[in-house]
């Protein structure tokens, strides 16, 4: 069927991340787990051809499509013609202002190549959940629990704001034209802040530092990182910062009645994002000072 429209529009994609979803079954189901309302306004990044799009519009009250390139809103706009709730916008979505657009889902099979730009720019905004498909190495670090090899940077800055579970997989030769990697749908619930960072620019740069010699102990490399030049005292820092006590905001169970010395000659891979989210404030705490 999918096939057929290709064929129909003259369709090659390849180009602009285009890969098109043609498995019936996988398309149902990222549809499905977007648990789709009446009243529901739904965001699309990347409609193509529409096989999503033409799902959503009519279960939902209005549909908004970000699309890139010309030729695919052609597409849209004539096999989407017969729903009135349905809103094309062309354009680049990382020039988008979001804020101006009102939605409360976004579902899409993401151009692949702003996979994380694109994610980071969804949690700046509010919404109660998305389904969003990802090559599955990706989806794989954005899912990733600590300890393992997958968890890093990207599953911190995410997780801290939602929460991220991979629903299925979906094998590389459901698209056309086929993408060399595998690929999976996630589901994003963003959560209201059970914890907050002080300075999201500086947590950012503290996670970064973090994980920058991930298999190292903190102290040294945030010693080593690009933060030694935001801090210039940072070696004093720590080291008066020591012996405080970490209380019972650090959730995990290695960091019980420990200290910032005990959680500095940890590895970054070891610390849940609520761990690094609340020793990051407490160093922004001594930054405001220095
Ligand atoms: N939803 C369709 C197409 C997914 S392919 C399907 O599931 O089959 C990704 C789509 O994103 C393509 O249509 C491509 O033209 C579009 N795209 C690529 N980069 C984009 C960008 N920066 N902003 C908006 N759309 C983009």
């Amino acid at each position: 069927m999918v096939r057929q429209i290709l064929k129909e529009y003259n369709v090659k994609g390849g180009k602009m991340d285009q890969h098109f979803l043609i498995d019936a079954a996988a398309l149902d189901e990222i549809v499905d787990s977007a648990q789709l309302e009446p009243s529901d306004i739904v965001l699309e990044i990347g409609g193509g051809i529409g096989n999503l799009s033409e799902r959503i519009a009519p279960r939902v009250s209005k549909l908004i499509i970000i699309e890139l390139d010309p030729q695919m809103i052609h597409v849209l706009k004539s096999r989407l013609a017969v729903y009135e709730n349905v809103e094309i916008v062309q354009g680049d979505v990382m020039d988008v202002d979001l804020s101006k657009l009102s939605f409360n889902k976004i579902v899409a099979n993401l151009p692949y190549s702003i996979s994380s730009d694109i994610t980071l720019k969804f949690l700046q905004h509010d919404f109660d959940l998305a389904v969003l498909m990802y090559q599955y190495e990706f989806a794989q670090r954005l899912t990733a629990e600590p300890g393992g090899k997958d968890y890093g940077r990207l599953s911190v800055h995410v997780q801290y704001k939602a929460d991220a579970s991979l629903i299925f997989k979906v094998p590389n030769n459901s698209f056309e034209p086929a993408p060399k990697v595998d690929s999976a749908a996630i589901q994003l619930i963003p959560r209201p802040a059970s914890y907050s960072v002080l300075s999201e620019d500086f947590f950012f740069s503290v996670t970064k530092a973090m994980f920058s010699q991930r298999r190292k102990k903190i102290k040294n490399t945030l010693l080593g990182s690009p933060l030694k030049s935001e801090m210039p005292d940072l070696k004093e820092v720590l080291d008066k910062m020591s012996d405080l006590p970490l209380g019972s905001s650090f959730v995990s169970a290695a960091l019980k009645n420990k200290t910032v010395g005990d959680l500095l000659s940890m590895r970054a891979e070891d610390l849940s994002p609520a761990d690094i989210a609340y020793f990051s404030n407490l160093l922004y705490g001594q930054k405001s000072k220095s």
